[in-house]
């Protein structure tokens, strides 16, 4: 298939968050340039948006200098440093595309890429998530993000290698349903999946850091860690609070139960006394953490009813013209 074919008739939007990467962006920006003049045809269908995400290294004036100088490019700054998520959110916000194209400012993503992700999304799919198959970081954060993948790969449901890669292609239908803050960016695909989009992978080459750090460490691995549980949470189990507490209320209950009985009989049959024996109380907790745990997931279904209620508990695909239609609707006018 001819990838330049794939693009021409709609507006790419490209956004690209940056910390402190005053040495990448402008090559970035000649990278990112070079592609889309070749898979787009011209300046006017596509644009660049740059989110400088509180940078203090002289990025936003090298921005600044590329967004006058450029007619494709635009840049959003925040006045302090908010964070991936938040800086991928403003880039979506201002994103005028149909198709829309994330990319880290750090040239570990390869611009080469963009075309084979959107030949993918040409396929039917609503989001495409490259996959550093053979990805150039050191082993410190290899490990953990091996770790990350395998456990969400194990929970989501969704069979991808790499959840967090930052070369990611979206219909702007997608774009639209994501509201990202704090870590949320490294579950897109999650997210996206569970509002019914189709998520698919493309492998992609992935570079070595040349200039500045990484900025992601131990510490935003376990804030990030922390945060896939309350994902698993709220998109797998979410409309199933009462089967996740209730199935372990009646089981804990059902249990405490059988400890009562048992002690009842002994008292009843055998005239066994019952004041001091530890496992009376045991059998009385278990009885009431039971209940406890039934109540919980009791008011966790009604709030998700509720839930329901208000956003509607499907997302329906909107609808799009055919051909036809769309010729009448011509003729009308
Ligand atoms: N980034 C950002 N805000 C942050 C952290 C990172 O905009 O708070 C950007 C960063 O400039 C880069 C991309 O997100 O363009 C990926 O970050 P980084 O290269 O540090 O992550 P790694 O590739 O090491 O996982
Ligand atoms: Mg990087």
């Amino acid at each position: 298939m001819n990838d330049s074919s794939t693009a021409t008739d709609r507006l790419v939007s490209v956004v690209v968050p940056c910390l402190n990467e005053v040495d990448n962006v402008p090559i970035m920006a000649a990278k990112l340039d070079e592609v889309l003049v070749g898979l787009c045809g011209s300046r006017e269908h596509f644009e660049i948006i740059f989110v400088d995400d509180g940078s203090t290294d002289g990025t936003s004036q090298v921005l600044d200098e590329l967004e006058d100088n450029h007619p494709a490019v635009a840049v959003v700054s925040f006045r302090r440093n908010f964070g991936k998520a938040a800086a991928l959110h403003a880039g979506f916000e201002r994103a005028q595309g149909d198709l829309v194209v994330t990319i880290d400012g750090d040239l570990q993503d390869d611009p080469k890429e963009i075309p084979s992700l959107l030949a993918k999304l040409d396929e039917g799919y609503d989001v495409v998530s490259g996959w550093k198959r053979d990805r150039k970081d050191p082993w410190t954060k290899k490990l953990p993000s091996k770790v990350f993948n395998l456990t969400l790969r194990s929970f989501s449901g969704i069979p991808l290698h790499d959840y967090n890669c930052g070369l990611k292609a979206y219909r702007r239908e997608a774009v639209d349903e994501l509201n990202l803050y704090g870590e949320l960016h490294r579950y897109i695909p999650v997210l996206l999946h569970y509002e019914g989009f189709r998520v698919a992978e493309v492998p992609v080459k992935h570079h070595p850091r040349r200039f500045g750090q990484s900025k992601y460490g131990l510490e935003r691995f376990t804030r990030g860690f922390l945060d896939m549980l309350t994902v698993i949470l709220l998109t797998r189990y979410a409309t199933r609070p009462l089967h996740a507490f209730g199935g372990v209320g009646l089981i804990v209950s059902a249990a405490g139960t059988g400890v009562l009985i048992y002690l009842t009989v002994l008292k009843l049959a055998y005239g066994i006394a019952l004041g001091d024996r530890p496992l009376l109380l045991l059998g009385i907790l278990m009885v009431l953490v039971g209940i406890q745990l039934v109540s919980t997931g009791l008011l966790g279904e009604m709030l998700a009813r509720s839930q329901h209620a208000r956003r509607g508990a499907y997302q329906v695909v909107e609808r799009r013209q055919s051909p036809s239609e769309r010729a009448l609707q011509t003729l009308r006018l």
